[in-house]
């Protein structure tokens, strides 16, 4: 396996592969940068079909999560684990325990916390070992679920976008369709709705989109045909990769603002939707109000109110992506990444990254 040259690398600082024989953990924790902080992320547990593939999983988030967190004005650099096993059938109270040595290991330079496939009582046990964990409900600074605050964040974006290329202040009439009521699908249906919003929803899961027509007044349509409705804003609040080559050209959305991650597939994704005249809210930008609340924990002392302030600060810095999108007539993703590179790059060239460990990790509580 090509560390070095895997096409997914992009300068990461540090990847470690951890193994233990007696619990079986087989994960890899990839610390892309510590420039601006403490590289943080969650934990995904998932069954990857190769170790490559949980290789290239693992780095496409922590940099992803590099660019969320300086988007988003964390003092937190990007981080990612990913623990190979099936959700289902693998979990233990050895595998968590052995997964929080490693991360203490870390001495605070990655610092983990809820992500697919893993629970907050999972890392409860993790939090047994290491002091490096988010997103808990126990202890003196825990933030609990983060769902209600990414739905949140992706509301304002929502509604920053439909201000930028609609021109309405509000929501009233809109058409909205959400593809997903999870955790985020649902508490964003719930903002949406108290704002006027129409919603036209899918998952795979017939029993809670029976549970949104009841509630919302939704309409409900099929998996297949969600993205392709004709709609105001397309929320994706389920999968990846939903934005190629196949599905942009169908898409009759004006705007695409949802909380998903990874939502494009590659990176001229989003010169497409670009040419297509298509308003598309970067999702790591849009999608940041979970990890702006799990910061608040990390400080050791969680203030709701400057979570709230940040989360609500997500319509701005959206506001002024598309801004510099159309000036520069640029992409709206590539004006973020380049927005995200800049920050991470000037923090690097003011401190280094030690420096930046050392003063944050004191706090971690
Ligand atoms: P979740 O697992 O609770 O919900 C996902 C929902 O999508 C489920 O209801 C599932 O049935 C549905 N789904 C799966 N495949 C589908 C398909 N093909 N069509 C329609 N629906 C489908 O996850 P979540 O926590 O709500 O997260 C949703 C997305 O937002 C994910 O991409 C996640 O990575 C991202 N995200 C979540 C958070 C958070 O705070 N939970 C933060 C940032 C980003």
């Amino acid at each position: 396996m090509g560390v070095f040259k895997n096409e997914a690398f992009a300068g990461h600082e540090q990847v470690v592969f951890c193994h233990d024989a007696t619990s079986g953990l087989k994960a890899i924790i990839a610390v892309h940068s510590t420039a601006l902080g403490p590289a943080a992320g969650g934990c995904r547990m998932w069954s990857y079909a190769s170790d490559d593939e949980a290789l290239r999983d693992a780095l496409r988030l922590s940099k992803g999560m590099s660019y969320k967190n300086a988007m988003a004005g964390l003092d937190l650099g990007g981080g990612k684990a990913v623990i190979i096993g099936d959700a289902k059938k693998d979990k233990s109270e050895a595998l968590f325990r052995a997964f929080g040595r490693f991360v203490e290991g870390l001495s605070g330079k990655y610092i983990t916390a809820e992500d697919v496939g893993i629970s907050v009582s999972d890392m409860e046990i993790v939090a047994r070992e290491t002091a490096h964990v988010g997103g808990l409900n126990t202890g003196k600074a825990a933030s609990g679920d983060p769902s209600p605050f990414t739905a949140r964040g992706t509301y304002n974006g929502i509604v920053a976008a439909v201000r930028h290329r609609l021109a309405r202040e509000n929501l009233k009439g809109l058409r909205v369709a959400v593809q997903g009521l999870g955790h985020v699908g649902w508490h964003l249906c719930e903002e949406l709705h108290a704002a006027g919003a129409k919603l036209i929803v899918a998952d795979i899961n017939d029993a809670v989109v029976q549970k949104a027509v009841a509630t919302f007044g939704a309409s409900a349509v099929s998996c297949d045909e969600i993205l392709f409705y004709n709609v105001d804003v397309l929320a994706p609040c389920a999968l990846g990769a939903v934005l190629n080559e196949q599905t942009i050209p169908r898409i009759k959305a004006p705007i695409v603002a949802g909380a998903a991650n990874n939502q494009l597939a590659s990176a001229t994704d989003g010169h497409l939707l670009r040419l297509q005249k298509i308003l598309y809210a970067p999702d790591y930008v849009i999608n940041a109000g979970g990890i702006i609340n799990v910061a608040g924990e990390i400080g050791g002392r969680y203030d709701r109110a400057s979570v709230e302030r940040k989360v609500a600060n997500i319509h701005d810095v959206l506001l002024d992506i598309f801004k510099r999108a159309d000036h520069e007539g640029r992409s709206t993703s590539d004006v973020a990444d380049s927005m995200a590179q800049e920050k991470i790059l000037q923090a690097q060239q003011l401190h280094g990254n030690d420096m930046q460990i050392g003063k944050t990790a004191k706090n971690v509580a």
